[in-house]
C-alpha cells in the first residue's frame, strides 16, 4: 500500500510503498482509509520544527490522525464494529486500565499513545487500530465531514464546558477549530458571538460563518471593543483557540466577573506571561482542554452531523488526492485555508 511517511529528520514527507498492516490482536480492526484530514500537528511534523524534533521519538513513521474509513476485517474479540461499517476514531489511544481510564477520562490516560506521534498514523491506504477507539457512524454523514470529527470533538469539548444559551461568547482564533466553535456556539444558543482573528482569510471565514462581530486585534483593541459592546461588563464565555499569549490575556481581560474561560490553544513555549491576578480578582472559572471526551463528544458530533444540525461546508475548504499531499501541506502551512481533506479512496 501507499503511505505518507516521515522518513528523515528534515522538512517534508515521503510517499512510500509499504506492506499493508495486519491484525495482531483479537481487538484489532483493519480499516480501508477513505479520507483523512490535515491537522496543525501534521504541519509541525511536516515542517520538522522544534516541537516535532523534541516530540517524535521514532522514524520512519506514518503521519496523520484524523480519518474516516471502512472496516474490512476484525479480530476475533471485536464486538463494536463489523466489516463494511463506516468508522471514525480517536487519535488518543488509551490503555483502558489505568486510574484515569477507569474514571471515565480515557483522553488523559496515563499510558496514552497518540496516532502519528507516538505510533504509526493513518495517512495510508489501510490502517489497523484497536476497537476501543473506534465509533461506527451513519453512512449518510458526508465523508469529508466525517474525516474532521476528531478536531470537531476538540471544538465540542471546549465549547460544551459552559452553557452558551443566551450568552455573549468570545472566540480567539478562527483557525479550523475556532471556526467549528463558531458553528457550535450558534446552534448552542449563544446570543452574540465575537471572534478575534489576525489573518484576513480567516476573518472572512468567521464572517461567512455568521460571527456577529469579528475583530482584528492587530488593528483594534479587543478589550476596548468588548467594553463598548457590553457596557463595560465583559463577555460571559471565552474560548481560547489561537495558542497565542496576547489572545489569552486579552480574552481574560474581556471576560465578565465570574465568567468562564475554556482554553484549547497550545502555546509555542512551555512558559508564557499570564495575567493571573486579573483572573483571580474576577473570580473566573478556567477550564483547560485536551483531546475529546471519549466518547461523549463523538456521539454528540455524530448526532449533529447525521441530523444535519451542524454545517461544516464553509469550514472544510479543500480536498486533495493524497498523492498531492505536498501541495496540500503547503496550502495548510500558508493559513489560506480552512480544513483540508486528503482523499485516499473513493
Ligand atoms: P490554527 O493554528 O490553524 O488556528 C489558530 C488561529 O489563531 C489562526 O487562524 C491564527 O491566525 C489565529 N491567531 C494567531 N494569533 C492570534 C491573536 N493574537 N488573536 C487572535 N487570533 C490569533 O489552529 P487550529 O487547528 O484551529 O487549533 C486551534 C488551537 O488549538 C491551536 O493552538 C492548536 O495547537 C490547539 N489544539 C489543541 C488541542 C488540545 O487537545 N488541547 C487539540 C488540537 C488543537
Ligand atoms: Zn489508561
Amino acid at each position: 500500500m501507499k503511505a505518507i511517511v516521515k522518513k528523515e529528520p528534515q522538512k517534508g514527507f515521503s510517499l512510500v510503498e509499504i506492506k499493508e498492516p495486519i491484525i495482531n490482536s483479537p481487538h484489532d480492526v483493519k480499516i480501508k482509509v477513505l479520507k483523512a484530514s490535515i491537522c496543525g500537528t501534521d504541519v509541525h511534523i511536516y515542517k520538522w520544527d522544534d516541537w516535532a524534533k523534541n516530540r517524535i521519538k521514532k522514524l520512519p513513521q506514518i503521519d496523520g490522525h484524523e480519518f474516516v474509513g471502512r472496516v474490512i476485517e476484525t479480530g476475533s474479540e471485536v464486538k463494536n464494529v463489523k466489516p463494511n461499517d463506516l468508522v471514525v476514531g480517536d487519535s488518543h489511544i488509551p490503555c483502558g486500565y489505568c486510574y484515569h481510564c477507569r474514571n471515565g477520562n480515557m483522553h488523559v490516560c496515563q499510558n496514552l499513545q497518540i496516532l502519528g506521534v507516538d505510533r504509526d498514523g493513518v495517512f495510508s491506504e489501510y490502517t489497523v487500530l484497536p476497537d476501543k477507539v473506534l465509533l461506527k457512524i451513519d453512512d449518510s454523514i458526508p465523508l469529508q465531514y466525517a474525516s474532521v470529527m476528531e478536531p470537531l470533538g476538540n471544538a465540542l469539548f471546549t465549547t460544551t464546558v459552559a452553557d452558551l444559551r443566551g450568552k455573549i461568547v468570545l472566540i480567539t482564533g478562527a483557525g479550523p477549530i475556532g471556526a467549528m466553535a463558531i458553528e457550535i456556539a450558534k446552534i448552542s444558543g449563544a446570543s452574540f458571538i465575537v471572534v478575534s482573528e489576525v489573518s484576513e482569510y480567516r476573518i472572512k471565514m468567521a464572517q461567512k460563518l455568521g460571527a456577529n462581530l469579528v475583530i482584528n486585534p492587530s488593528k483594534n483593541s479587543l478589550v476596548e471593543e468588548i467594553d463598548k459592546l457590553t457596557d463595560g461588563l465583559g463577555v460571559d464565555v471565552f474560548l481560547e483557540m489561537s495558542g497565542n499569549e496576547n489572545a489569552l490575556n486579552e480574552g481574560i481581560k474581556s471576560l465578565k466577573n465570574t465568567g468562564v474561560a475554556s482554553i484549547l490553544g497550545v502555546f509555542p513555549t512551555e512558559k508564557i506571561n499570564f495575567d493571573m491576578n486579573t483572573a483571580v480578582f474576577k473570580n473566573l472559572t478556567i477550564q483547560t482542554i485536551t483531546g475529546r471526551k471519549m466518547f461523549e463528544t463523538w456521539y454528540l458530533a455524530a448526532s449533529w452531523l447525521k441530523y444535519k444540525k451542524l454545517d461544516l461546508s464553509k469550514i472544510v475548504t479543500h480536498n486533495f488526492d493524497f498523492m498531492d499531499y505536498e501541495e496540500a501541506f503547503e496550502l495548510m502551512s500558508s493559513g489560506m485555508s480552512g480544513k483540508i481533506v486528503l482523499n485516499f479512496s473513493q
